[in-house]
């Protein structure tokens, strides 16, 4: 891959990976740990995982990706999803700032039509190998 591509391909989704790690620096404050694989940086346990299984049922998930930054539950957990991950990291790379808009108005989308709006997403279905 040439310089240009991969700078362009980290740079699009910049505004996501910022909120990712500006959650991401809160979480390691609190405990998490802080790991790069590949191209993407996994934050898990601490603050994190503490909220989530806080939570417990009411939260739907326990892992998200900002950008090319996974928080999750914990590592087991990510090792577990980081396939699933891995894709919505490269959604990020061709929606850039547009992906959180085009992925909530893909779940509005669905929730209208009657669907569920997390597995019916578009995204997800994706993630999910179903689309
Ligand atoms: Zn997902």
């Amino acid at each position: 891959m040439s310089a240009l591509r991969r700078l362009v391909r980290h740079a699009w989704p910049l505004p996501w990976t910022t909120v990712g790690l500006a959650l991401g620096l809160l979480a390691m404050i609190a405990g998490a740990r802080l790991r790069r694989v590949d191209h993407t940086l996994e934050i898990t346990g601490g603050a994190i995982g503490r909220i989530l299984r806080r939570a417990g049922t009411r939260c739907p998930f326990v892992a998200i990706t900002f950008g090319h930054v996974v928080l999750a539950l914990d590592h087991d957990t990510l090792a577990a999803l980081r396939a699933h991950e891995r894709i919505h990291v490269q959604q990020y790379e061709r929606w850039g700032p547009l992906f959180v808009p085009a992925y909530l108005g893909s779940s509005l989308l669905q929730w209208l039509r009657g669907q569920d709006p997390y597995r019916s997403n578009w995204f997800e279905r994706e993630a999910f190998g179903d689309a």
